[in-house]
Order: structure tokens, then C-alpha cells, then sequence
């Protein structure tokens, strides 16, 4: 049976501002308190595995054994249709560089491979996010998001964060970039999955 929560405070197991800030804005309504990894100086765990879940279940397990608290974590990424759904669970490894993440070169890696290809147009993409709550005792609520969109080039827009630039959710004619907030919280594939766990868990 599906487990409600019933705390007032839950961890966010992300190191990820944008995501953090992201959530804090889509736990606004339900009165739960948001804590986030960073602030806990939660030390961030190997993503070794080769699925959205079982990355977020790394990070949501390892939150709770280090804090004791509820913790939600989420993996997510970008499925690229025509590179046969990459970079996906690697999005955030294609941005990595000596320096930090550098999105503007992952994405423009992503558009030269696009290129490369001669992939046709649109290029067909959609964002996939996962989100996992694992309470101390052991039990686990998994829900999955998805936004179809296509992939847009060059970049537009300069809100968000990742590959916000680049894509165009179906049915708009901005991108992620290019939408406040609120517009993006209303249909992306975080706001998708967390709908379902809020359906789910929260009253
Ligand atoms: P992870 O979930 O921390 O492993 O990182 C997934 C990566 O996917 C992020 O670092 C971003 O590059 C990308 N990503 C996930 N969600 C979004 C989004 O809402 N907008 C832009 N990029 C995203």
C-alpha cells in the first residue's frame, strides 16, 4: 500500500541549486519544511547505476542514513530521440569539465552530434525525471515524469538551468529558458512525477 507522509520536514537529497530551488517552490503549498543536502553537508554519493531509479535510490538511501530524516531524491536527464535516447542517464556527466559543469558545451555537444547525423527535424527529445522518498525503516515510494519536446538550436533564453535552452516543450513556442518559473513548474517532467507523488503521499 501506498505510504502518506506524515512529517513535517523532508530532505531534498540534491546538491543541484536549481533543482533544490525547484522543489522548494513545488513544496510551497503543502506546509512541509525543506531541507537541503548541501545545508546537511551531506557528502554526495557515486551514481553508479544505468537507470533514473536506481540513481535516485542511491541518493534518497544514502540521505537517510546519514540524517535519519524522510528524503526525497530525484534523477533526471534528457533523452535525446535521434542519439538513441542519449545522453539520459549521463546528461549531467556530458557537461562535466575539469572546472564544474559547463552546460553550453554539453549542449552544443548534443547539437553537433545532431549534426553530424543529418538527424532530421524536429528533433524529438523529452526530459525524464524520477523521484524516489525512502523513509528510515526502509520503505520506498518511486514515481517517474516525462515532458515530450523538441530540441532547438541556437539556444534561447537564459531562466532556468541544464538544457533549459534547448528545449521546447510540445505545444509552446519557448523554451524552458524562456518560461518564468510557474510557466515550467506547470509541465515539466519534475513537476509531472512530483504531482504524482504528492497525489500519492500528501494529503
Ligand atoms: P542529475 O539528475 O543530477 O543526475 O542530473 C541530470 C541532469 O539533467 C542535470 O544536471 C541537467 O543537466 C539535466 N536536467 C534535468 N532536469 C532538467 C531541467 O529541468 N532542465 C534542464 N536540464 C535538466
Amino acid at each position: 500500500m501506498t505510504r502518506k507522509f506524515t512529517g513535517d520536514q523532508i530532505l531534498i537529497a540534491t546538491h543541484n541549486a536549481g533543482k533544490l530551488e525547484e522543489m522548494t517552490e513545488l513544496f510551497a503549498p503543502f506546509g512541509v519544511r525543506v531541507v537541503g543536502a548541501a545545508k546537511m553537508k551531506l557528502a554526495e554519493p557515486e551514481e553508479t547505476e544505468t537507470t533514473f531509479i536506481g540513481n535516485a535510490r542511491i541518493k534518497a538511501v544514502a540521505a537517510v542514513k546519514a540524517t535519519g530524516l524522510p528524503a526525497l531524491a530525484d534523477d533526471s536527464g534528457i533523452e535525446v530521440d535521434a542519439l538513441d535516447g542519449a545522453p539520459g542517464v549521463y546528461t549531467a556527466d556530458w557537461s562535466e569539465t575539469p572546472n564544474g559543469r559547463d552546460f553550453v558545451m554539453a549542449m552544443t555537444k548534443t547539437h553537433n552530434l545532431l549534426e553530424e547525423k543529418n538527424a532530421p527535424h524536429p528533433r524529438h527529445a523529452r526530459f525524464c525525471a524520477t523521484l524516489v522518498l525512502a523513509w528510515p525503516d526502509g520503505h520506498e515510494e518511486i514515481f517517474e515524469g516525462t515532458v515530450n519536446g523538441t530540441l532547438v538550436w541556437p539556444m534561447r533564453g537564459t531562466v532556468g538551468h541544464g538544457y533549459d535552452p534547448m528545449f521546447q516543450p510540445d505545444g509552446y513556442s519557448q523554451t524552458f529558458a524562456e518560461m518564468s518559473h510557474d510557466e515550467k513548474n506547470k509541465i515539466s517532467h519534475r513537476a509531472d512525477a512530483f504531482a504524482k507523488l504528492t497525489s500519492a503521499c500528501f494529503d
